[in-house]
């Protein structure tokens, strides 16, 4: 073998650039050791390495002798310039020694060829002025490793700060709307806890706090809540709370209709989002949208901005939380009928009642 081009075989050709004018952080670093992660994996070790390929040159030694399945790391060395044989060797004898020192030579080679296109990506990906410091004035970054230069930024620019954390809480705690799949949820908070997994570690009791906190906010969940908090703090685990509201979000899913489903799809052809007007999510998750002059109703079409037969009076600004006095009815699902009768109010004079509903739309 006389040559290995290691980046033909890299996952990603170069990695997330740090802009030229921008600090590396902890979330920036992480990018970039990801992707050199997959790049000297996708490298298949010629020897030792275990399932990793040649991730070694990229993560500390105790961080990759704790991987499960691995096989202690050491760097090859180059066999020299040639074979050396014994003294009056047989054929057989030669052409083993020659077949061990090629395999040698090729180790070598691959590994040399992979560390070198490792370091060059990283080099390029971040700014000098943060890696400099390791620059000899005479042979560049000829002597240092990709390794060492990572372990150069982590310890600099890779620490979280206050800020940080705070803008992981916040992750972890941003709305879920009804329309998302509640997976999202659990991604959202356990992608939170390994963040600050090195740092201010959230205990799966915060994070399920977190999830319940977020489901009671959305107001779907109700009946699921309830049965949720009739069970012991033991109980409560991440994995049974996993699963009951997925169980939850299941029957939420199939009490949807397929017509409202396909409004909110059409809607989303449409615009590219949801619905330009911002639903009012009901006790079963279904979607709702409100019309000053016709009340609450499934059809994202209608709202008070967009009613096509307002009555006098009528508000455009309204909406279910500041309805405006509005019309206080819930439109009935499309194509749903009518079964329900107002009873008869004695002395009531039903022309004269405010809250008659207007024909269904
Ligand atoms: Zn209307």
């Amino acid at each position: 073998m006389t040559s290995f081009v290691a980046i033909d075989h890299f996952t990603k050709a170069s990695l997330t650039a740090i802009p030229p004018d921008e600090k590396p952080t902890y979330n920036s670093l992480k990018v970039i050791h990801q992707e050199l992660n997959a790049n000297a994996m996708a490298i298949p070790p010629t020897h030792g390495g275990g399932h990793y390929g040649h991730l070694a040159l990229v993560i500390s030694t105790p961080a990759f002798n704790a991987l499960p399945n691995t096989v202690p790391w050491d760097n090859p060395e180059h066999p020299g310039a040639a074979p050396v044989h014994g003294a009056a060797p047989t054929g057989a004898q030669i052409s083993e020694t020659n077949m061990l020192f090629a395999a040698q030579e090729t180790k070598f080679l691959v590994f040399r060829g992979t560390e070198t296109a490792l370091q060059k990506q990283l080099l390029e990906a971040v700014p000098d002025t943060f890696t400099k410091t390791l620059k000899h004035e005479m042979y560049g970054y000829a002597q240092v490793t990709a390794l060492q230069i990572l372990t150069h930024l982590d310890n600099t620019y890779g620490t979280i700060d206050a800020d940080d954390i705070k803008d992981n809480e916040k992750r972890m705690n941003a709305d879920l709307s009804p329309t998302q799949p509640i997976e999202d949820l659990y991604n959202q908070v356990k992608d939170a806890q390994k963040f600050a997994v090195d740092h201010d570690v959230i205990s799966d009791k915060r994070a399920i706090s977190a999830i319940i906190g977020n489901l009671t906010k959305s107001g779907v969940f109700t009946d699921a809540l309830k049965d949720w908090r009739k069970t012991t703090t033991a109980e409560q685990t991440m994995v049974a709370l996993e699963t009951h509201f997925t169980a939850a979000d299941k029957e939420r899913r199939r009490i949807l209709t397929p017509k409202a489903v396909g409004y909110a799809n059409k809607a989303t052809e449409k615009s590219g989002k949801a619905t330009d007007n911002k639903p009012t999510p009901t006790g079963n998750g279904i979607p709702m949208y409100y019309c000053w002059s016709h009340g609450l109703g499934p059809n994202n079409t209608h709202t008070s901005n967009s009613c096509s037969k307002p009555v006098q009076g009528h508000c455009k600004e309204a909406t279910a939380d500041n309805m405006m006095g509005g019309c206080c009815v819930i439109r009935r699902m499309f194509g749903e009928k009518a079964i329900y009768r107002r009873p008869q109010r004695e002395c009531a004079n039903q022309n004269n009642d405010e809250n008659q509903p207007p024909a269904n739309r």
